[in-house]
C-alpha cells in the first residue's frame, strides 16, 4: 500500500468515486463534497503540490485540460465552478499530492476564509 493516499487512488489500491481517467491524470469525487459537484483531478505520477508540477508544462496542460472535461461531463462548464489548488500549509493543503478541486452546481461566495 502506498504512503500517499492519491497514490493509492491512482493505483486502484484505495477505493475511489471515478469520474474520468485518462493516461495521465485522473478524477475521482471528493469524499467531502462542498458543493453538488466536487471532484478532484490529480496526476497519476507523483508530484506534491503545484509548485512541483509546474516544472512538467505538458503534464499540467493535460491536467488543466481534464479539468474543463470533468466541468463539461458535469454539465457545469455554462453554469461556472470554481478551480482551486491548495498549496502549502496556508492554504490549508491536507494531501500532499497535487490536485485541482473542481467545484460547482451552486453559486458561490469570493472571497475565500
Ligand atoms: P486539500 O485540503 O486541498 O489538500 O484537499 C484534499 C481533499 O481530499 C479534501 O477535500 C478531502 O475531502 C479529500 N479527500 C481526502 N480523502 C479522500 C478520499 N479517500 N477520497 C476522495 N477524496 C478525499
Amino acid at each position: 500500500m502506498p504512503e500517499c493516499l492519491f497514490c493509492g487512488i491512482a493505483a486502484g489500491e484505495i477505493p475511489a468515486k471515478i469520474v474520468l481517467d485518462a493516461a495521465r491524470t485522473l478524477a475521482f469525487r471528493d469524499i467531502n463534497p462542498q458543493a453538488p459537484t466536487h471532484v478532484l483531478v490529480i496526476t497519476k505520477a507523483h508530484y506534491p503540490n503545484l509548485a512541483t508540477l509546474a516544472a512538467d508544462e505538458s503534464l499540467l496542460a493535460e491536467l488543466v485540460s481534464q479539468v474543463h472535461e470533468v466541468a463539461r461531463a458535469e454539465g457545469i462548464a455554462d453554469s461556472g465552478y470554481r478551480v482551486v489548488f491548495n498549496t502549502g500549509g496556508h492554504a490549508g493543503q491536507s494531501v500532499d499530492h497535487v490536485h485541482a478541486h473542481v467545484i460547482g452546481g451552486r453559486p458561490m461566495a469570493w472571497t475565500p476564509g
